[in-house]
């Protein structure tokens, strides 16, 4: 903490200086004869100049310094360091761990209570990687510059490593905090342009309270880290620590460590859910949806492991390993199936650099009019020019691409017009509710004529009952997949739904 003398010397001066100012000019006014002529029985006048001039520079030199010094408007902890360069992150401008750790550590010897936010930004890691020094450093700054002017006046900031930032806000409620916490999300998934180009750096924030949480600095990080895992494991937002916390990521960095294993050792596989032509009641094709045959915990969904592909960057291989085995797979089954595959934004840019380079296309490749690739809304609102990109090299390949999770992301008509997808899978939560909800059927049918009118066709996920799928059918809903024509099955229960 900057020392209780330092700041008290500092503003002594500045008051004496305004003083010494104010009574200059203030007698000036008044009665500049009079004034002149009292000041000057106490003061010669070259020594009247002097302090009326140095009140001045005085003043504004001391605002100034104060201003340079001040790294961002909203952190309470700059003159500490200001007089400890080291203590000031060199990208950002913010504290650093070090300010972070002393700012904390003093709040709880002194024991006052507080909040503690641990944020991460989520969205530079599908910075590209070419550019990723210079746009990733610049966005960070952005991102601090936004932090700063949003966390609330009484914070400390600091830059905590990485992309992770902290905010400490002492003497908050738990209640106060989360919508603390709730606004800075708000606020900062507001995009940033920068070359020409559209980032959106959606963040993860753990919250913890103090001393209740952690009563060390160590202590409080933690329980604000195992909040932030969870977080981010919920795919981003923000989260409260709780104790039970601890055994639930523990045993997720537990499957962590063990899913580059799981993949090599082809404990990762695909199950196949059939997508069922509406006009006919026949089998189009399959989405291929992973699991993990974990020799301990059974089969798991992608949930559990999905988040931990995408942070050790094992998607692009997790795809290739599942479409070697839906190749094997498929070998005799009938040759009209189409196999849709999910990606993740994380893996986009490898996704383009995949279908260039025809050494990596595997053996016994499937025709590409026979493969789809399902990206959702917000996977590609990130970085529309990588968008682009990957419709434009999966087209060149004769691979087609589908609009996943349509409805439920940030999808506009701009980016509809822009981007040619073959076709739109409306997102199950408008199919669960639409008979229900008339205002949600009246979102189905408008999804379903803005597929007709763009000329690709339309699959609704999620159909649960013949009521459904009926009034789908009726609305000239082309595709369907859901429970009620089966749930995804591993391959060997694949060829019943061959017809005859
Ligand atoms: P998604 O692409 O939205 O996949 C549809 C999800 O809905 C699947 O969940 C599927 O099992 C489930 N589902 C199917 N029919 C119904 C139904 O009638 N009702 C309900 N309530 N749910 C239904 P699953 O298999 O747990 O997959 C979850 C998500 O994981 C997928 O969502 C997809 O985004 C992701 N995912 C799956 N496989 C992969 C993969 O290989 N790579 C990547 N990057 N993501 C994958
Ligand atoms: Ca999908
Ligand atoms: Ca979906």
């Amino acid at each position: 903490m900057p020392s209780l003398s330092h700041r008290f010397a500092r503003a002594a001066l500045i008051v004496t200086c305004t003083t010494l100012l104010g009574v200059g000019l203030v007698a000036a006014r008044r009665e500049p004869l009079a004034a002149m002529r009292s000041l000057r029985k106490m003061f010669p006048a070259w020594h009247l100049d002097a302090v009326l001039l140095f009140g001045v520079v005085g003043v504004l030199g001391l605002s100034f310094l104060d201003l340079l010094q001040r790294p961002r408007q909203t952190t309470a902890s700059p003159p500490l360091a200001a007089a400890k360069p080291e203590l000031l992150d060199a990208l950002t401008g913010l504290p650093s761990r070090a300010a972070f750790h002393d700012a904390i550590s003093a709040m709880l010897a002194a024991g006052l209570p507080g909040g503690l936010l641990v944020m991460d930004v989520d969205g530079l890691r599908t910075v590209p990687h070419g550019d990723s020094s210079s746009i990733g450093e610049v966005l960070l700054q952005e991102f601090a510059g936004s932090l700063a002017s949003l966390a609330p006046v009484t914070s400390h900031l600091a830059r905590l490593r990485g992309d992770e930032f902290g905010v400490l806000v002492p003497g908050i409620d738990a209640a106060t905090l989360q919508s603390e916490a709730g606004l800075l999300l708000r606020g900062l998934s507001a995009p940033f342009a920068l070359a020409g180009r559209r980032f959106e750096l959606p963040v993860s924030i753990g919250a913890a309270m103090l001393p209740d949480h952690g009563n060390s600095f160590e202590g409080a990080i933690r329980a604000a880290e195992l909040a932030l895992q969870q977080a981010k494991a919920a795919g981003g937002g923000a989260y409260m620590f709780e104790p039970a916390l601890a055994s639930t990521v523990e045993a997720r960095s537990e499957l962590r460590a063990e899913f580059r294993a799981a993949l090599a050792a082809g404990e990762v596989v695909p199950y196949y859910q059939p997508i069922v032509d509406l006009a006919d009641g026949s089998v189009a094709g399959f989405e291929v949806l992973a699991r993990w045959h974990h020799p301990a915990r059974g089969v798991l969904a992608p949930d559990n492991f999905i988040p931990l592909a995408e942070e050790q960057r094992l998607c692009a291989e997790l795809s290739l390993s599942l479409l070697r085995q839906v190749i094997e797979d498929a070998r005799n089954w009938p040759q009209a199936w189409t196999f849709a595959f999910n990606a993740s934004p994380t893996q986009l840019r490898e996704l383009v650099e995949f279908v260039r380079d025809p050494t990596q296309v595997p053996a016994n490749m499937l025709d590409p009019k026979r493969i789809e690739l399902e990206l959702t809304e917000n996977a590609l609102i990130k970085d529309m020019e990588l968008a682009r990109d990957v419709v434009h090299a999966m087209h060149r390949g004769g691979v087609k691409v589908v609009l996943d999770d349509f409805g439920t992301g940030y999808a506009n008509f701009l980016h509809l017009r822009d981007i040619p997808f073959d076709r739109i899978k409306i997102d199950k939560t408008f199919i669960k509710d639409m008979l229900n909800d008339s205002r949600t059927e009246a979102c189905v049918r408008a999804m379903l004529a803005l597929g007709a009118s763009l000329g690709v066709s339309v699959t609704a996920e999620g159909v649960e009952t013949e009521a459904a799928a009926a009034r789908l059918r009726d609305m000239g809903c082309n595709f369907a997949q859901g429970y009620l024509f089966s749930p995804p099955v591993p391959a060997a229960a694949v060829p019943q739904f061959a017809r005859g």
